[in-house]
Order: structure tokens, then sequence, then C-alpha cells
């Protein structure tokens, strides 16, 4: 894992018709020649991703929106394409070819940005072929565009100073653990290796909470469940704080004395890239659920599920043995999360590691707009044990 994970990349969406100048721009925005070629098989209006630097902003990931507006006006498939893009999208650019009116296009983009507060910019381009009409332009913009020439390099700079001034306080900037600890403090990780667990490696969760841990000067002993007791007694006195996977809470729950602070990987990633307090107000609703409530599990890709898979079988089983038998579940994975939510009485999210913090708020804001608790999968484990106060102790 060389890279920084994409979900923790500032993402810049670059929407504009077809012809208006994006791949131009986002090479000299990156001072590189771009394969714009998806890495992620799909139809041709699939966008295409691209990791970039752009200094001093750090790592960023550039959403290449080309083929977004290939589809007619009004055809469906491109209204979703752009809603998945806009979902994850930090700032905005909108690119616009000088030489053509500014249509329903346009308006609708800056209509949508402005609704989900996704900061943009509206770049006119080809400035060293064309001079627009700017005051017409800026009417119909309600903003200033900037004027650029991504083929002479003029107003790059200017725009890249703009992005700086607008990018949202960065997720980069925000610890998982380090502002719970102090230097020299000791964390114990609980990581179980089970047939679940990636062969030859960590969890992205896990990854990032022991860099964390780093770069804040702490110590990280990384044990499984089998080994706590060891590593505790290891320890001249009690850890700072125990994080563990939420699937062993229970065992490690009981290993621990009680004035052992315990929390788990997942609800730190929901504190770090979300809203934990949403997620835990949500949990609260399983004390009203029937034996006739419904329930959407939601992950956030697909992968491989092992027999005893917590989306599909440990939190059902665990939830229909406290509610009903006849409690109903429903499951889905991927990029969007299905239209219909406001059938359910609960939506349980997967901790989103490969989302970022802009998509995950999304979706508690798409539960919240529904009328839907909305929760998590540690939350619920922790709830499920008896154990969500000692868990969330540490973090609020
Ligand atoms: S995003 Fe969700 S489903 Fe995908 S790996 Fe992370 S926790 Fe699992």
């Amino acid at each position: 894992m060389n890279e920084t994970p994409r979900a923790n990349r500032l993402h810049i969406g670059i929407f504009g018709r077809r012809n208006s100048g994006k791949s131009s721009l986002i090479n000299a925005l990156t001072n590189q020649e771009i394969a714009l070629v998806s890495d992620e098989p799909g139809t041709t209006t699939d966008p295409v991703y691209k990791n970039i630097e752009i200094l001093p902003i750090g790592p960023c990931v550039i959403i290449d929106t080309a083929g977004i507006d290939d589809i007619g006006d009004l055809g469906n498939l491109r209204i979703e394409k752009t809603k998945e893009v806009l979902e994850k999208t930090d700032i905005a650019i909108l690119v616009i070819d000088p030489k053509s009116s500014i249509s329903d296009f346009e308006s609708q983009l800056i209509e949508q940005f402005k609704k989900i507060n996704i900061p943009f910019i509206t770049v006119l381009s080809k400035f060293d072929i064309y001079k627009p009409d700017k005051k017409i332009l800026e009417e119909k913009l309600e903003n200033e565009p900037k004027l650029i020439s991504s083929k002479t390099g003029k107003g790059i700079e200017e725009l890249k100073e703009e992005l700086i001034q607008k990018a949202p306080a960065q997720l980069l900037d925000r610890p998982i653990v380090g502002d719970l600890i102090s230097a020299g403090d000791v964390l114990i990780l609980v990581t179980p290796i089970d047939a679940a667990a990636p062969k030859g490696r960590l969890i992205l969760p896990q990854v990032q909470t022991i860099r964390d841990i780093l770069d804040h000067n702490g110590q990280a002993l990384v044990v499984k469940e089998t080994e706590l007791k060891n590593a505790l007694k290891s320890l001249t006195s009690n850890p700072k704080l125990v994080i563990t996977d939420s699937q062993v809470f229970k065992e490690v729950d009981e290993i621990l004395k009680k004035d052992v602070p315990l929390t788990s990987f997942s609800i730190l990633l929901a504190r770090y890239k979300c809203d934990l307090q949403s997620l835990v107000d949500g949990v609260n609703v399983i004390s009203n659920l029937t034996p006739n409530s419904k329930i959407l599990v939601a992950e956030a890709c697909t992968h491989h599920r092992q027999k005893d898979d917590i989306a599909t079988k440990k939190i059902p089983t665990l939830l229909r043995k406290r509610i009903g038998e006849k409690l109903e579940f429903e499951f889905s994975s991927g990029s969007t999360i299905p239209q219909n939510i406001r059938e359910f009485d609960l939506i349980i999210h997967c901790g989103g590691c490969m989302l970022n913090r802009k998509q995950m708020l999304n979706r508690i804001e798409k539960a919240k707009l529904a009328g839907v608790p909305i929760t998590n999968f540690g939350i619920v484990l922790a709830y499920l044990n008896d154990i969500l106060d000692r868990a969330l102790k540490p973090v609020l």
C-alpha cells in the first residue's frame, strides 16, 4: 500500500460538456499528459478517476466526468451518473467552452452544487482562442468565471490558488486517534486473523490507525485476540486505549479489566469520516424495533462472503435473537444505496472505509431526509453485546 488511499484524497470533480476542455485542463493542472483510460470496467459514462498530487493541497483524486453529457440532456443514466459523482465531490470545477452558450446542462449542475453544498469554480476554457463576453456569462453563471487557457497555462496558477482557498477542511489533517493520546502512550490493537482477513496484509482501517498512532508518537502493540492476555501481562501499566475489531468486541471486553478504556476501529473510523453522533442515535432505535420491522444492511463494496459473514449472517442472527425471528432484512452493496430507503425502519451501514467523508455524510443525510435512522456495523455489535457505553466513553 504505497499510495494515499483514494478515500482520503480530496475529490475534485471536473464537469462540463464534451469538448469543453476538461481533459486539457486536467493535464494542465497536473503538468502531465494523463491517459484518460478508466481502470474500472463499465460503460462509457463511467467517470475516470486519477490520483494526483496538487501542491500544496496534497493527495487529490480528479474525477473526469467525460461522457456524462453523452447520453442526451434528459437521459436517466446521465442523471444517475452525475448524482453518483456529486455525492463524493469535495470541490467541483465546471468547465465552459466560451463559444457555446450556457445551457440547462450548466445551470442544472450549478443548482446541484448549491443544493448539496459543494464549493465550485466555473472556468471559461480556451481563452487563447476565444475572448468571451465575460459580463454576459457572469450574469448567467451568478459568479465570476476564471478565464483559462490550458494550452498557454494562462489562469492555471490562479485556478490552483482558488482550489486551495475553496478546498474544504481536509480529511488528511483529521486524526483517527491522535487527538486522544499523548506521545509515549501505549495502545493495544486487537486484529483477528481469521478466514475473513485478507491474505498477507491488514485491512485499511487497521493500517490507517497504526499510522496515525505513529504520527502522534504513540506506541502500537498489535495482537490477535488470542494474544491479548499476554500483551497485557507484558505491560507494566494499563494501556492508554485498546482498539479492537468489532467482531471480537465481546471477547476483548471480557478479558480487559473494567478500568481499561476500550473502543473499536469502526467507532474511530465513524468519528474520523462521518458523524458518529448520528450513528449512535441510530442504534438506539433497536429497542423500538418489532418482529415486523424491516432493516437495510448496506455495504459500500462487493466482496466474497465468508460462512459467518458479518453483514448477512452475524448481525441478522444477533438482531433476530433479540427482536424476533421474523425480522426482515435486505442487503445492498455498491457505490449507491437503494432508492427505496423510506421502506426501512433502520439502516445498518458498513464502516465505509472505501468511501470518502463526503459520501458517508451524504448517505447519513439521505437517511435523515427519508426519516430513517442509520447506524453502522461496529456500533450495532457494541450495542448488541451491551458494551456500547464502554466503547463510546473514550471518544465522546
Ligand atoms: S467500504 Fe464497507 S464493505 Fe467495503 S471494505 Fe470498507 S467496510 Fe467493507
